[in-house]
């Protein structure tokens, strides 16, 4: 028997004048146009889709609601939320640029700038973000941009947003802040003075640990396309599907985070009554070194991540992430459960015992990334593990 080769030709969809409530998950990687006259017309005026690559609803309706969130506008999804800064890079630097980021970025962004920028000619600075005197100090002439976190990771410490984002605007250099920890429903850079805001949208926006997402936008448009157009050509493209799950978990975004930041308050104040424990670091909490700052860049916002120190060494850490089996001991954060995180053996392993000391990161110490759920069941774990570590 033959086969009938119509098998490929698409069927028209369904029509129907009730109309789906959900968005639509649209994974076609290419556009049909009518004729040439159109997709000439279409590449003139850079509207609709023509190449996944180069663009797609599912991302667009993602960036759009993330716009909305951070106060900008034509924000663009990317790959991850490396990807987001790879854009950054990619896009607005070129050989003979000079960097400052933040002494405690994210891993992976302080290996980008002390070994891959530098590999491509761009020199890289590293300073104390909680200083903005700190980050004077290392501007040049040929300096380009600053990249800093708010909150660092995993000290918790805050950075000097008002003092920062002064000295950038005085020195003329760019301001990028990655807004992954904050969040826009603690911090806004780009109302805040920012001139590009990052997230990797794979934690808390997302929120479900599914989807690895960036987002990166800008103030001045010159500079989304730049990036936009870095995006495109480096193939650091979305997931139509990442997007549309990244979607769903951006519906509850808002009720996550408050529900996760009460929750972080509550376990930040029970831990410090628990056995075992050295200190804890929250910034809602008055005995933080930066609590007035939390206060200013905040308000009444701390959200929704806190790190501890067990008085005891490995052992301890060892027999406190094995009684709190049912909370996940794995390296992310944002997720809708809460998750541990050991710098020590993870983020900060290639680190010297003494540089780690240097930093307040002992064999004790953890992350925590405070999740959704009931805040009573969770702060009853934490107490056994708590325990179960100080007998180790
Ligand atoms: C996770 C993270 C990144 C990287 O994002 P991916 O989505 O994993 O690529 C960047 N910055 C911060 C602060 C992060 O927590």
């Amino acid at each position: 028997m033959k086969t009938p080769t119509s098998l490929v030709r698409r069927t028209a969809w369904p029509t129907s004048t009730s109309a789906p409530v959900v968005t639509p998950l649209q994974p076609s990687v290419v556009y049909a146009s009518p004729d040439p006259d159109a997709l000439d017309a279409q590449y003139d005026d850079a509207s609709g889709f023509t190449y996944a690559r180069e663009g797609h609803p599912n991302a667009e309706v993602l960036a759009a609601k993330i716009d909305m969130l951070e106060g900008a506008q034509g924000g663009f999804i990317t790959g991850s939320g490396m990807s987001a800064i790879s854009a950054m890079f990619l896009g607005l630097l070129k050989a003979g640029d000079h960097v400052v980021g933040g002494d405690q970025l994210y891993g992976r962004t302080l290996r980008m700038m002390t070994q891959d920028l530098p590999r491509l000619g761009i020199t890289t600075s590293l300073a104390d973000p909680t200083d903005a005197a700190a980050i004077v100090a290392a501007i040049r002439p040929e300096t380009r941009l600053v990249l800093v976190e708010v909150i660092s990771n995993p000290t918790i410490r805050l950075a000097d947003m008002e003092g920062i984002i002064a000295v950038c605007r005085e020195k003329g250099v760019l301001l990028a802040v990655d807004n992954t920890f904050t969040t826009p429903r603690m911090y806004q850079p780009l109302t805040a003075g920012a001139d590009i805001v990052i997230h990797s949208v794979t934690k808390l926006l997302a929120g479900h640990s599914d989807a690895t997402l960036g987002y990166i936008a800008a103030r001045d448009p010159d500079l989304t396309s730049a990036m936009m157009a870095a995006n495109v050509t480096w193939g650091l493209t979305p997931s139509p599907f990442d997007c549309w799950l990244a979607e769903r978990g951006l519906h509850s975004f808002d009720l996550r985070f408050d529900r996760a930041e009460d929750n972080a308050r509550k376990l930040a104040q029970a831990l410090s009554d628990m056995p075992g424990i050295a200190r804890v670091i929250y910034p809602g909490s008055a005995s933080h070194l930066d609590h007035n700052r939390a206060q200013a860049l905040f308000g009444a916002r701390a959200g929704n991540m806190l790190s501890f120190e067990l008085t005891g060494g490995r052992e301890a850490a060892n027999a406190f992430t094995r009684s709190a089996s049912q909370i996940a001991f794995a390296p992310t954060l944002g997720d809708v459960g809460t998750t541990l995180s050991h710098p020590a053996s993870s983020s900060h392993r290639a680190l010297t015992p003494d540089a780690r000391t240097a930093m307040g990161i002992s064999e004790g110490f953890f992350r925590v990334s405070v999740g959704i759920e009931d805040a009573d069941m969770l702060i009853a774990e934490i107490d056994i593990a708590a325990q179960a570590a100080a007998r180790a």
